[in-house]
């Protein structure tokens, strides 16, 4: 089954077919790959851009958060020393509180208090807190640092989740008189979501700052705000580096892209990410636009493959088609014309053609052989059938000579059968010396003979039989008697008669002649 397709045309494997597949293979090959190759690198280039660009944001956000936090303590420094001068004047004290929360816009609330966390003056005093003692962290740890501060992320005595910039307050003699603060509400509208809620995108990026202790001070979803996250990579990186970028997984479980720096006076980490899905979406329109561009040149490629496979395996083909037909005459020719244009087929087709060489010369030494007896070099009875068959067809007039040696039997007995040969070897010679060229001579029997005349009438044939008679007649074998020999001639007129009953003819003609004495020459006429 399997090789009854295979050798039918439509599945035979040929040289043409298997060049064409091994090079369409090796051209999808080479596209799947360079298509692939061009895929991971433009995935790649743009997920080392967008890590980049993320890296090169939050550096910046840093920075202006940076500055934000250095000119709220600038401005908390310079209200501490107009409280100092004048910290029995509550007026003044409110004015200052006043101007610090209304001037600047930077905190939600700003509050005042003596050494013992009792407030001042505080603005807005929306909740009437003047007189109360605070003890919220952020108060406390204030009043124990006495130094400029930013607190964590706590809930204040107005129940906000606040973060708190504090500057002490000291006499000019040394003497600690309490803190100025300014706070930020985290979860409502302040100039710290200001800053950075402004860069919210639609594709799902987003910005996160989390404190030294991965609480969450910003976030776009509010909620979280004030949550203490789990140690996960991007935050134990961040805290390694000033800044940088990485792959990680949130916590929704969404692959993003991280750029992160640190606010360096509070430690604070900022975090913007964009998810890796909305950053190779345009990958698909690049893909289909290098498809695009690929194909053209690959079918083009495909073309000239097929071109070429033609022309390096047509003459092999035609090669292989000859060596099927080795036993036509004219194949010499045809190989000959085989157009052999590169080394392997020039050399195929130059053993062919010694090949065919070859074995006709062998053919024709074979046939010749056949045709032929060994003794006298005439042609045997197989070599008279061919030769009278091209006579016939040729529908040519011809004669036939029969002749046979008289007594034979006699001089075989008298001087032995070699010599009997060689009396044979002798007719033969003399036969062939009063024949003309295309006469064709053969041995029919032991001591028989047949000459055909292509052309030759019964008058002709009649005077050449009559003188290779008197020739044989004549004819001196050394050591032994003279020979005769007896003949019969008959004549075939194509048109009219059949060659072999000439044949058959000239025969009986020879038996007539000896019957009537033997040494003469009976003649058949039609
Ligand atoms: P006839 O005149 O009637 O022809 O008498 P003949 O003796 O020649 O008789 P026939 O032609 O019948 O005999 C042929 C003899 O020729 C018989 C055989 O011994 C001999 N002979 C046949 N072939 C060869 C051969 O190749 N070599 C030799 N030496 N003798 C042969
Ligand atoms: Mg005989
Ligand atoms: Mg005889």
């Amino acid at each position: 089954m399997l090789r009854s397709l295979l050798s039918s045309s439509l599945f035979r494997i040929d040289l043409r077919r298997l060049i064409l597949i091994l090079a369409v293979m090796s051209a999808f090959v080479t596209l799947a790959n360079s298509f692939y190759a061009s895929y991971r690198v433009q995935r790649q280039l743009l997920i080392d851009n967008t890590l980049e660009e993320n890296r090169v944001y939050a550096t910046k956000l840093a920075a202006s958060t940076e500055q934000f936090l250095k000119n709220m303590q600038k401005q908390l420094a310079y209200s501490s020393t107009i409280a100092a001068g004048h910290f029995d004047d509550r007026e003044i004290l409110q004015a200052e509180t006043a101007r610090l929360k209304y001037q600047t816009d930077s905190f939600n609330s700003v509050v005042l208090t003596n050494a013992q966390g009792k407030i001042l003056a505080t603005s807005p005093d929306s909740l009437q807190m003047v007189g109360r003692i605070l003890n919220t962290p952020g108060a406390l740890e204030a009043l124990k640092e006495r130094r400029p501060l930013i607190s964590k992320p706590y809930i204040s005595a107005a129940q906000n989740l606040v973060i708190v910039i504090s500057a002490p307050i000291f006499h000019r003699d040394g003497r600690y008189l309490g803190y100025i603060a300014g706070t930020i509400y985290l979860r409502q509208k302040s100039i710290l979501n200001e800053l950075l809620g402004e860069h919210y995108y639609r594709d799902g990026s987003y910005i996160a700052v989390l404190d030294n202790e991965r609480r969450i001070l910003y976030h776009p979803d509010a909620f979280r705000i004030g949550e203490v996250l789990k140690p996960r990579p991007v935050t134990e990186v961040v805290k390694q580096h000033t800044n940088g970028s990485l792959m990680v997984t949130n916590l929704a479980g969404e692959a993003m892209l991280a750029g992160y720096a640190v606010v360096p006076s509070s430690g604070w980490e900022i975090i913007t990410q964009r998810p890796t899905d909305a950053t190779l979406k345009p990958l698909d329109g690049l893909m289909i636009k290098v498809l695009k561009h690929l194909t053209p040149l690959a079918l083009l490629t495909l073309i000239c493959v097929w071109l070429c496979s033609r022309m390096i395996a047509h003459p092999l083909w035609l090669l292989a088609r000859s060596a099927n037909e080795m036993d036509k005459p004219d194949i010499s020719t045809n190989i000959r014309e085989i157009p052999s244009w590169y080394f392997e087929s020039t050399q195929l087709k130059r053993a062919l053609l010694m090949g065919i060489n070859l074995l006709q010369k062998k053919i024709g030494k074979l046939k010749f052989e056949t045709q032929t007896d060994p003794m006298t070099g005439l042609f045997n009875r197989r070599g008279l059938a061919m030769t009278l068959e091209s006579v016939i067809q040729q529908r040519q007039q011809f004669s036939v000579i029969a002749l046979d040696i008289d007594h034979f039997k006699s001089i075989n007995d008298s001087y032995g059968h070699n010599i009997g040969d060689e009396v044979i070897k002798s007719l033969a010679e003399q036969i062939r010396n009063n024949a003309r060229e295309s006469d064709i001579l053969c041995r029919v029997g032991g001591e028989e003979f047949l000459v055909l005349l292509p052309g030759a009438g019964l008058a002709e044939a009649e005077i050449i039989a009559e003188r290779l008679r008197l020739n044989v007649e004549k004819m001196s074998l050394p050591g032994i008697r003279p020979i005769t020999i007896s003949l019969g001639v008959a004549h075939c007129n194509q048109l009219s008669g059949e060659p072999d009953a000439s044949l058959k003819k000239a025969d009986e003609a020879l038996y007539k002649a000896k019957q009537d004495g033997r040494n003469r020459m009976i003649v058949i006429h039609e």
